[in-house]
């Protein structure tokens, strides 16, 4: 069993139950200080191809393992994850950066996904329609739809995993997982817990690689892996779909975003600064459901940015492990680079900045929480997703403006708006083209919601009921001669 804290610095994949170090190995570092966290297995085509076969094999038992039984393991990998917080959130923190409290925060909302999905597990049901003649009748099967393949990013190591594989283990399926190269570690952690709590050999399967082409090739064109749920940006989501067409895989998408957070004039103004703060800077505004564009109406607006630029100027930055740190490193020089990007871009059209704006002392992947105001359409932050702690905030007059800048986008995720007036709140509530809106709320994940996207963020639900059925298909058998 691999030790879960990685504590010789050496981490194996796991392939039908076996630890398989491989012949190369490729390093994790700490964003926060550059430090080797560990060194992975670094594996390619041939060991996906052994990890698909694993699950196929598996796959056999696993979908006759009864409901109530699957619920039971399902339950206890999810307590040893809960036994298992301080630890995996440490490693969380040391692989990508978040601070150790949202770190916390992730491990309780991975581990409520595998709970739900325990006991979702015993309710998947068929029905009985009435027939087309009287010696006959319609049964509609839901049975699980086989291998699933499941490629999650960096910016959640934990609950984009369990997201994707507690729904597709309650529904019978089995999994190969291919981890963000970033943070594989938590991954590999997750799934020596599934198999401590008795999950069987090969039912979960993880997939670690430097470069994700060849792993990704032969998961999106294999024919035994019958879906691919993917997590991440919209240029890969494209391309993997594209590879999923030559076999006709079902899909689940969850791609990028770029969400507006309207504030009105009748706002709770304290309450939008509180959500503002929230929906932003979490995980240093590395998720895909953060604001990227502030659209504030003209009566509110100073006011707004002030007392926005006052709360941004508290938010500690530090390495996550410290006591206290608000907002962690960045994951990589990359994204330092696209937000310095976005600011130098908006300040050269016109936009003020009214905080941070640079990298911060600490150096590393470290950035300075920062505000603009005065952005407008034609900046590079209006269409593009920062991923970063860059409050870009526009301005409006009427609210039909505002509908119309937050649609203006090809994406469709998530969209939050403050007001108080209930027309106004129904009236925004309908027009808003996205698959997630908040009102009066800054946060937004749970599981017993489907989250997911419109447009061009993606396709398919994760969460509640919805994200289950993704997992099943529906047989329907014509039962005649009656
Ligand atoms: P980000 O830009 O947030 O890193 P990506 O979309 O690049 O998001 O990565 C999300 C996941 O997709 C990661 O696990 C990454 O390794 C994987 N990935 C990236 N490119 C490919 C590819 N060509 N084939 C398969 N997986 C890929």
């Amino acid at each position: 069993m691999q030790d879960i804290e990685f504590k010789s610095q050496r981490a194996a994949a796991l392939i039908g139950g076996y630890w398989v170090e491989g012949d190369r190995q490729f390093a994790v570092n700490n964003p926060a200080t550059g430090e080797l966290v560990a060194n992975v297995a670094d594996l390619g085509a041939e060991e996906t191809r052994d990890a698909i076969a694993a699950a196929e094999t598996a796959l056999a038992d696993w979908r006759k393992v009864p409901a109530k039984e699957r619920s039971r393991l399902l339950r206890r990998w999810f307590d040893l994850v809960v036994e298992n917080t301080d630890k995996l959130a440490r490693l969380m923190t040391l692989e990508q950066g978040k601070p150790l409290a949202e770190s916390r925060g992730e491990v309780g909302y991975g581990a409520s996904f595998i709970e739900f999905y325990a006991e979702e597990a015993k309710r998947i049901a068929g029905e009985t329609l009435p027939g087309h003649g009287a010696d006959k009748r319609i049964l509609v099967m839901r049975e699980p739809i086989g291998v699933v393949a499941a490629i999650t990013p960096w910016n959640f190591p934990l609950a984009m995993i369990t997201r994707k594989c507690a729904p597709a283990l309650a529904a019978g399926c089995t999994v190969v997982i291919k981890p963000a190269e970033a943070t594989p570690l938590t991954a590999l952690a997750l799934a020596a817990l599934a198999l401590e709590a008795g999950i069987p050999q090969g039912a979960i399967n993880v997939v670690t690689a430097k470069s994700p082409v060849a792993v990704g090739e032969v998961l999106t064109t294999d024919p035994r892996v019958r879906k691919v749920s993917f997590t991440g940006s919209t240029p890969v989501g494209k391309k993997l779909l594209a590879q999923c067409a030559s076999t006709v895989k079902k899909t689940a998408m969850e791609l990028g975003g770029n969400a507006p957070f309207i504030v009105f004039d009748d706002a709770d103004l304290d309450a939008a600064v509180e959500g503002a703060i929230a929906s932003k800077y979490r995980n240093a505004g590395q998720t895909c459901v953060c604001t990227n564009r502030f659209l504030v109406q003209s009566g509110i607006y100073d006011a707004f940015v002030e007392k926005l630029a006052a709360r941004v100027r508290e938010l500690k930055v530090g390495n996550g492990m410290e006591e206290g740190t608000i907002i962690g490193p960045l994951i990589n020089q990359a994204a330092v680079d696209k937000v310095s990007a976005h600011v130098s871009d908006a300040l050269d059209k016109g936009a003020r900045l009214v905080e941070g704006g640079e990298a911060h002392a600490l150096g590393h992947s470290f950035y300075t929480p920062t505000v603009l105001a005065d952005v407008t359409p034609d900046m590079a932050v209006a269409r593009e997703e920062t991923f970063g702690p860059l409050a870009a905030v526009f301005r409006f007059d009427q609210d039909d403006q505002a509908i119309a800048m937050a649609n203006d986008t090809p994406f469709g995720l998530a969209a939050y708006f403050y007001a108080r007036d209930y027309k106004r709140i129904w009236h925004v509530m309908e027009a808003l083209e996205y698959g997630m809106v908040a009102v009066n709320e800054g946060l937004l994940s749970t599981e017993l919601a489907p989250f997911g996207g419109i447009k061009e963020s993606g396709l398919g639900r994760e969460g509640s009921h919805h994200g289950l059925e993704e997992f099943t298909e529906l047989k329907y058998v014509c039962l005649g001669g009656l």
